[in-house]
């Protein structure tokens, strides 16, 4: 019998595999899919042109997993992109941001230059107390003696921030990212740039309050040792789940793929193992879900396993980023109208998308009818930072756009005609900046809410296997009474992004997972 079997392969899972390993345990991962890494995997898309195929930047990846693992000696090397991000204006104008992004708000705003240093230090100390938290495990949220640890760690992290920062904070966890960036800047582009994060994966408006928290949580995450960076894997996003992997096996752990588990098997209130597909039984003393809490609680327990209380919490979960993700070969370089010529800015996530008021049509558009008139995109292309993607003289490019809702109204299915239809509005936004664009295309992918479920197991399609908002957020995330990664089924444990801190590709719901399950393993509770 194994001590401890992981319900997927995600990177989440295989980094609480190793960890659980590395403690002496007799660990066994069984993933759906042909290969591991969940929603961080590079796959061939068309012939002879690999990328990402769902998450394509990094940022979060917590370095202490990357060192611990030894990620770089199993292959994985992450390199930054020349400049951050480069934001294209309809009147011919653009936002460089990166090397010498005062003297580019300048451009829109003298008072914005001004601003930035002020408010760049500000959001890092708060993204600082963040880090510290996002690696601590929370309050399992009982209101009990048993939340006071937790509560207290808490109240500490944010009792060092200053009361302006604290205040901050606040506005950002509890209010929109429109307010909170009008708070600072005057200038569209400007608030358009740092507003894309607040609705990144999140079915919103950047006017509605908790997408102020969507901004933070974007922000906490550095690479290669630049707090707040967003870089490139080299090989794509599969590159740290295969290195994941090569360090689980050099662990011990088993890893099974085209291994679907069909049911949790519950005894007397206790998981014992899971049944697969295929029929066998795979008994084990601890359970670990690296799949989300709908799926785990929808799909695999069977109601009657379930207090009311789980079955209801789950239902009220909120799934569902309204995330459309496309991948395009290209047989050149797109040039864009407000800069035309090849230059760092086309390594940079580039985000189409203007303004904050862009992002909220985009909202208000998916809730009358479903789609985005004009979506909101970034783009990236990592053939210019990584050979490996494309032939020599192409190129891929990552399309990651909001907002498509994750049903379509008037139950419509997301079939082929939708996907088509989406992806067409999606080009079309590109064609916008870039004119010229659909002509380089020459292979795609295209990945609806629906087709992400479907391949990766993201209920609704939520990136985040579960909206980042407040009443879904550290002792809350995904229930109150499962903050600490423990679930009310004795023996099953939550290790993916539906726990704390969420979702993303940083390893820490995954490497907290871990600590709580071997820290209940030493008082015997687990
Ligand atoms: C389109 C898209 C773009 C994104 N962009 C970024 C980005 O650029 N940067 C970033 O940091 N984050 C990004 N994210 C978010 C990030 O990828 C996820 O939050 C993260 O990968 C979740 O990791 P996980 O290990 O918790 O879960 P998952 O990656 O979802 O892994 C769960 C695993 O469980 C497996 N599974 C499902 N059902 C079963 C079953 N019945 N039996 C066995 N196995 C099963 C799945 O196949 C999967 O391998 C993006 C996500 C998506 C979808």
């Amino acid at each position: 019998m194994d001590d401890a079997l992981i319900i997927g392969a995600g990177h989440n899972g295989l980094v609480c595999a190793w960890a659980l390993a590395k403690a002496g345990l007799k660990v066994r991962v069984l993933e759906r899919r042909p290969v591991v890494g969940g929603a961080c995997v590079t796959e061939e898309f068309a012939p002879g042109f690999r990328n990402s195929t769902a998450s394509y930047t990094v940022s979060l990846l917590a370095p202490e997993i990357i060192r611990e693992m030894e990620l770089a000696r199993h292959g994985l090397k992450l390199v930054l992109r020349p400049e951050a991000n480069f934001l294209p204006c309809e009147d011919g104008r653009y936002l460089l941001a990166g090397t010498r992004t005062a003297a580019e708000f300048a451009k829109f705003s003298e008072q914005d230059a001004a601003a930035l240093p002020r408010y760049a230090a500000m959001l890092e100390r708060i993204a600082g107390a963040l880090r510290m938290l996002s690696r601590r495990t929370p309050p399992p949220g009982t209101a009990s003696l048993a939340d006071l640890p937790g509560l207290l760690v808490a109240a500490r992290e944010i009792r060092a921030l200053a009361p302006a920062d604290r205040q901050a904070l606040l506005r950002l966890v509890a209010g929109s990212a429109a307010e909170f960036l009008d708070g600072w800047f005057e200038s569209e582009p400007v608030k358009a740039l740092f507003g894309f994060d607040s609705i990144v994966g999140t079915w919103a408006s950047p006017f509605m309050p908790g997408t102020g928290y969507v901004l933070l949580h974007h922000v906490f995450g550095e690479v290669n040792g630049v707090k707040g960076a967003w870089g490139h894997a080299l090989g794509g996003m599969g590159a740290i789940t295969q290195a994941m992997r090569a360090a689980c096996a050099a662990a011990g752990v088993t890893i099974e793929t085209d291994a679907p588990v069909a049911r949790v098997l519950v005894v007397d209130g206790r998981a014992r193992g899971v049944e697969t597909a295929d029929g066998q039984i795979r008994p084990a003393r601890i359970l670990v879900a690296n799949v989300g809490p709908k799926l785990l609680f929808g799909h695999l327990v069977a109601p009657e396993h379930q207090p009311e209380t789980l079955r209801q919490g789950i239902k009220g979960f909120r799934t569902g980023s309204a995330s459309f993700r496309m991948n395009v070969a290209l047989s050149g370089l797109p040039r864009f109208s407000a800069l035309p010529e090849p230059g760092p800015h086309l390594a940079s996530g580039i985000l189409l998308g203007p303004s904050l008021a862009w992002m909220d049509q985009a909202f208000s558009d998916s809730v009358a009818c479903g789609m985005a008139r004009a979506p909101v995109v970034e783009m990236l292309i990592p053939s210019l930072l990584d050979s490996s993607l494309a032939p020599p003289g192409f190129h891929v490019a990552s399309l990651f756009a909001q907002h498509f809702a994750p049903r379509l109204p008037v139950g419509r299915p997301w079939d082929e005609a939708a996907r088509a239809k989406a992806a067409d509005l999606v080009l079309e936004v590109v064609e916008r900046f870039a004119p010229g664009f659909r002509k380089l295309v020459v292979g795609e992918l295209a990945l609806s809410p629906a087709d992400l479920e479907a391949r990766f197991g993201l209920v609704d399609g939520d990136i985040f296997h579960g909206a980042m908002r407040l009443d879904q957020l550290w002792a809350a995330r995904p229930l109150l009474g499962m903050g600490s990664y423990a679930t009310p089924i004795a023996g099953l444990w939550l290790c993916g992004a539906g726990a704390h801190p969420g979702g993303g590709v940083s390893g820490l719901p995954g490497r907290n997972a871990a600590r709580a399950i071997l820290a209940a393993r030493r008082q015997g509770r687990a």
